[in-house]
């Protein structure tokens, strides 16, 4: 019988009038299943499940509603493995790797926990006589969260926890590419207690995330993925009238210092730029070697990346597994085959690749890719590849890098391997992007710290997850209050100050 990925509304798996996308293993390149996508009709059900659901759920006590984010938090860890399967069959990423990402998920589940302490609001005692004023923060109502392919679960997590805790009720479009991943955390919510209606799902492409644009119950839209479609979201839902963080692609740099610990940096940026074949909106996808570093460094990660084991993530040997589709792989070879046209040297060729194993021989599967000698007008260094290609560019110091940094479009993360503390701190106060690391490659924050990049990395102004993931899902309120013993007789007419 075939596999249809169904939509989740009101606790129920349910199909309507779909279209459908093919889902595939991209390790075998078997097809697996079918997922519906979404008519405009469909979300409107899912919003009205999630608008009928919001009365109950925003009056529940912070406390209750944590409890069952905790009962959520037991049943995710113990059923961790079988959701890293779920995530490499559809996605293909390593399954070690898989279940960091759930790890990472966990980490903002715990965050959430903490709401009634997060909502607390601020409080005055008499701010005139008899008088008192404080603010509180209320939910919004129907929330949505739209989630790119390369962390199913992750990503998700970095939204629902959160919206969840604060009162709101929540609607999950996922990515059609690997979309079994969501009903299996609906299916635990609703085991955990979470009532009817609070977290739905509906599967689907732009016409479901139109729908939910134009919907007037939905009144936020957090938007993880590609830039075009980030920046396209964040101004259909403003003149929607709604609040929309829109997080975008990337083109992260890492930068060698002269006095950077050789092995340490090449192992750094064999995980950074190779792990989850690149497609992390974290990896590293330029090196920039500064002064003499990359005569050192330049054949060691040749080596590296002509070794790594790109396998089915299945085996837990795999570092790399395979990309995530047929046009994805496109996509990337085209852009190294732009890069040789442009004059890049090409060291390692990953197109070269191909697996031993004869059942994975239809899978889309490409090698690592390394290119030196890139300049900034090339498109594989101005454009986000999003695949296990690492551009290398020299530069003779710190300042010339910066500025290269500086110019880019994209400012989501950045890194810089180095010794120096001063070298450290100005690259640090200098770069104009969201997210540093000295001397670690993926400085993705922990979760009550918040995520995001600048400049077309992010769109809006608050940051998914931590205090700001708060307050994007809350509203503040302010409450002044006195009693009728406190009220002096007689209509005022000027502007009312403290007494
Ligand atoms: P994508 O932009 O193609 O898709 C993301 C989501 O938008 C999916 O749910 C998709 O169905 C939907 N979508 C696609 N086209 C649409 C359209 N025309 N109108 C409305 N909705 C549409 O991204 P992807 O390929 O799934 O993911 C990779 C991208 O995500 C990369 O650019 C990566 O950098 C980015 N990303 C960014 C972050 C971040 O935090 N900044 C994190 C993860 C991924």
């Amino acid at each position: 019988m075939q596999n249809i990925i169904q939509h989740y509304i009101n606790d129920e798996r349910v199909s309507r009038n779909d279209r459908y996308q093919d889902v595939y293993n991209p390790a075998t390149g078997i097809l697996t299943g079918k997922v519906a996508l979404a008519s405009a009709a469909t979300v409107n059900e899912a919003v009205a499940a999630a608008q009928a659901a919001f009365a109950g759920w925003s009056d529940t006590p912070p406390i209750r509603r944590a409890r069952v984010l905790f009962r959520y938090l037991q049943l995710l860890q113990e059923r961790k493995d079988e959701l890293a399967h779920i995530i490499t069959a559809e996605h293909g990423k390593v399954f070690t790797d898989a279940q960091g990402e759930i790890d990472r998920g966990i980490d903002i589940l715990e965050f959430a926990c903490g709401i009634p302490n997060l909502l607390k609001g601020d409080h005055t005692d008499q701010v005139s006589r008899g008088m008192d004023n404080w603010t509180l923060r209320q939910p919004l109502g129907v929330v949505a969260g739209v989630t790119p392919f390369n962390f199913p679960v992750m990503v998700p997590m970095w939204m629902y926890p959160i919206a969840i805790a604060a009162g709101n009720t929540f609607i999950l479009k996922p990515s059609p590419t690997d979309p079994s991943a969501s009903l299996f955390m609906a299916d635990l919510l609703r085991e955990a207690g979470l009532p009817k209606g609070v977290f739905n799902v509906v599967q689907g492409d732009k016409e479901s995330v139109d729908a939910l644009i134009e919907h007037p119950d939905v009144k936020a839209l957090s938007f993880v993925g590609s830039t075009p479609i980030a920046q396209y979201i964040y101004e259909a839902g403003a003149r929607n009238g709604k609040r929309v963080q829109g997080l975008g692609g990337a083109k992260n740099h890492m930068v060698v210092m002269p006095d950077a610990d050789i092995d340490r940096t090449v192992d750094a940026l064999i995980g950074a730029a190779y792990g989850s074949a690149g497609e992390r909106c974290m990896a590293i996808s330029v090196a920039i070697l500064v002064g003499d570093v990359a005569d050192k460094i330049v054949p060691a990660l040749v080596e590296r990346a002509r070794e790594l084991r790109i396998t089915d993530g299945r085996d837990l040997k795999a570092e790399m597994g395979p990309i995530v589709s047929q046009a994805a792989l496109q996509r990337i070879t085209g852009y190294i085959e732009q890069g040789v046209q442009a004059g890049a040297e090409l060291l390692l060729d990953g197109r070269e690749f191909t697996p031993r194993e004869a059942e994975l021989r239809d899978g889309f599967w490409m090698g690592a890719t390394v290119f030196d000698h890139v300049s900034p007008e090339m498109s594989i260094y101005r454009e986000e590849i999003f695949g296990p290609v690492l551009a290398c560019v020299r530069v003779p110091d710190l300042a010339t890098a910066l500025k290269l940094i500086n110019d880019h479009e994209f400012g989501n993360g950045v890194s810089c391997f180095t010794r120096d503390g001063n070298v450290a701190r100005e690259f640090g106060r200098r770069v104009q992007v969201g997210m540093v690391g000295i001397n670690v490659p993926i400085p993705v924050p922990m979760a009550w710290h918040g995520f995001g990049g600048w400049k077309k990395s992010l769109f809006g102004d608050t940051h998914a997850y931590g205090t700001e993931g708060v307050r994007f899902y809350t509203k503040q309120k302010s409450i002044m209050q006195r009693w009728p013993e406190s009220i002096e007789k007689g209509a005022e007419f000027t502007m009312p100050v403290s007494k």
